[in-house]
């Protein structure tokens, strides 16, 4: 069985043209899968039986089931998404005031083993299809109807720029299938300068963030063994060519770890890195951990402010990732990590609700 999620309307087309259908089937099988979001091709009533019928014998829709969930008191809900070879990733619904969010995953694990990263910790399982990537988006809307959800970040578990084909595939579904706004769909690297370099040329207005974490290569080094490939330098002049090339503003990622890098030469060092870039923006992230043993430590609020008020000191721009659904495990991978390590089988995960 093939999946028609991930396919666009001109693919769905020649698909129903070739069953000796007439093209505009192609059409309403694309509104069914991206704007009604079926889960299922018996659900398409406007196409006639016979075709459901027949397209049901080689075809399904959809690509994954949801396996777990947990919501917390601000609404955030974080899903366990299981594909249909078992393996499993998290997807976070992400309702604000003024917007609807979801954060995607674009890997089954990650190669990259960054030290304080959860989905770090399992290692690349495999990059995830188009098909997987657009269903995280349209299985949580479904589920989440009256909430229309407008942006994108692909933050989830993964590296997103090691699956380059296939999220660009998906992204350009959501904006053109789906009506999203490229502008409103964010990529999030931990900086794979090639990959970089090729989406610049790409030139599509999308917006890209790059996990910096560091200031210094020394230090870099250690919690993003990638920056030993790809140093800071490097990394830089890549950003500035894709800001120049794209025009696009580009934010830097920063997980503050106490006494790691949340240090005043570690803030002074930043705002005199960054005071050279164009375009550009800080957003820090407190280290986010439900595991006792962690290495790292969430700094106090007053040594993040601090830490913000010396970057912004160089005439930088800094914001505070709003936190959401601290209490279940907010971080990419907790949650998938903690089911693993429970011992319980992960179906069914029973919904928890958060602590006030
Ligand atoms: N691989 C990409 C995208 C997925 S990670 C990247 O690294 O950018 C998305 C973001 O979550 C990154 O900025 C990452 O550093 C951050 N992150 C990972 N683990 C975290 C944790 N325990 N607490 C807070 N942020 C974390
Ligand atoms: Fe991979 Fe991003 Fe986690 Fe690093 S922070 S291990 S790149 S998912």
């Amino acid at each position: 069985m093939q999946t028609l999620t991930g396919l666009d309307t001109a693919a769905l087309t020649n698909i129903v043209k070739s069953i000796g259908q007439p093209a505009y089937r192609g059409k309403q099988l694309a509104d069914s899968i991206y704007t009604q979001r079926v889960r299922s091709i018996d659900e398409i009533t406007t196409l006639p039986v016979a075709l459901r019928q027949s397209l049901s014998e080689t075809y399904t829709i959809g690509s994954c089931t949801v396996i777990g969930k947990q919501e917390a008191v601000d609404g955030t809900i974080k899903y366990l998404l299981s594909f249909n070879d078992g393996e499993v990733v998290e997807t976070v619904f992400l309702p604000y005031e003024n917007r609807t969010s979801i954060c995607i995953s674009s890997q089954v694990g990650c190669p990259m083993g960054c030290s304080f990263c959860a989905t770090g910790t399992e290692g690349l399982v495999r990059n995830l299809t188009t098909a997987e990537i657009i269903d995280q988006l349209l299985i949580v809307q479904a589920l989440q109807p009256e909430k229309r959800i407008s942006h994108v970040v692909m933050m989830g578990m993964g590296e997103p720029l090691l699956n380059l084909p296939n999220v660009i595939e998906a992204l350009t579904l959501m904006a053109n299938e789906m009506g999203l706004s490229w502008r409103h769909l964010t990529v999030s690297t931990v900086g794979v300068i090639p990959a970089i370099e090729k989406l610049a040329q790409m030139d599509l207005p999308l917006t890209l963030a790059v996990s910096l974490h560091a200031p210094t290569d020394d230090l870099r080094d250690e919690l993003v063994p990638l920056n030993r490939k790809h140093n800071i330098a490097r990394l830089m002049q890549a950003c500035s060519e894709y800001v120049y090339q794209t025009n696009r503003r580009l934010t830097f990622e920063y997980v503050l770890l106490a006494g790691v890098n949340d240090r005043d030469e570690d803030a002074h060092a930043l705002g005199k890195l960054l005071a050279k870039q164009p375009l550009c923006a800080l957003n820090t992230i407190p280290y986010n951990s439900t595991d006792v043993e962690a290495a790292y430590k969430r700094p106090q609020s007053a040594s993040t402010r601090r830490f913000r008020d010396i970057v912004a000191s160089y005439g930088v721009t800094v914001t505070q990732r709003q936190e959401r659904g601290q209490k279940i495990a907010a971080a990419c991978g907790q949650l998938k990590r903690s089911a693993l390590r429970s011992g319980h089988s992960l179906i069914p995960l029973q919904m928890l609700k958060a602590d006030a």
